[in-house]
């Protein structure tokens, strides 16, 4: 999935509430359709780490007639309204956050184990990425990898 330049709404406190993500949309152009409802509805129940597949079921529960391809071009597009973030936690598919839930994560490449960790944890690593190497970086994006206390 490609990140286009944020849109200028980006710049207030990402929504905390199924209202306020809808708004978010209307306010920067976009359509509030009934799919993109259930869809939020369904990520603010869940919290995060739930997939396209798994949020199209759901969906699928209270409109059966909502394709997958309307739910990944839904979930692309709260994405570039900056209403969702999505994140890979290892080799399986992207799963989706709220962008007000964004968070890194430690998975343990033995047994799969997933630990939330809070942004400033990587604090120390995106300062010196960016003096060193003006580099930003997306601490959300991918999870870092390595062995959970049992494994290691
Ligand atoms: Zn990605
Ligand atoms: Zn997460
Ligand atoms: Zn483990």
């Amino acid at each position: 999935m490609t990140r286009s330049a944020p849109p200028p709404g980006n710049l207030d406190a990402p929504a905390t509430t199924v209202d306020e993500a809808l708004d978010r949309v209307r306010r920067n152009g976009g359509r509030v359709t009934s799919s993109r409802r259930f869809l939020l509805r369904a990520l603010f129940t869940a919290g995060g780490h739930r997939t396209a597949e798994e949020l199209a079921a759901e969906v699928q529960d209270q409109a059966p007639d909502v394709h997958l391809s309307t739910i990944y071009r839904n979930l692309e597009e709260l994405e570039r309204l900056g209403v969702i973030v999505h994140a890979h936690l290892g080799h399986g598919p992207a799963t989706y956050h709220l962008a007000s839930a964004a968070h890194g994560h430690f998975v343990c490449e033995v047994c799969g184990t997933m630990i939330e960790a809070p942004d400033q944890l990587f604090g120390g690593l995106a300062r010196t990425a960016k003096t060193e190497f003006s580099f930003t970086i997306d601490p959300h994006h991918f999870a870092v990898l390595g062995r959970c206390a049992r494994c290691s």
